[in-house]
């Protein structure tokens, strides 16, 4: 059987210990430890995603307020 290899997605026997293309460790432990720091990116990311989105919300509030006081002006 074939797996693919998380890391460079070589493909690789499900019997070998690790990847030959990039050395990737197939070892259950290293695997879940992989597993886990892939979950820690991704929370990661959803928090920095969250955090421009807040951003771009106040950005958005200071261009209305903006073009609000800019119509005022010249009308
Ligand atoms: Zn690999």
């Amino acid at each position: 059987m074939l797996t693919r290899c998380p890391e460079c997605r070589h493909k690789v026997s499900d019997s070998a210990k690790s990847c030959p293309s990039c050395g990737f460790s197939f070892d259950p432990q290293d695997l879940e430890r992989y597993k886990r720091q892939l979950e820690r990116l991704r929370e990661h990311k959803k928090e920095v995603n969250r955090k421009s989105a807040k951003l771009q919300l106040i950005w958005l509030l200071i261009f209305v307020v903006f073009i609000a006081v800019a119509t005022w002006v010249t009308s």
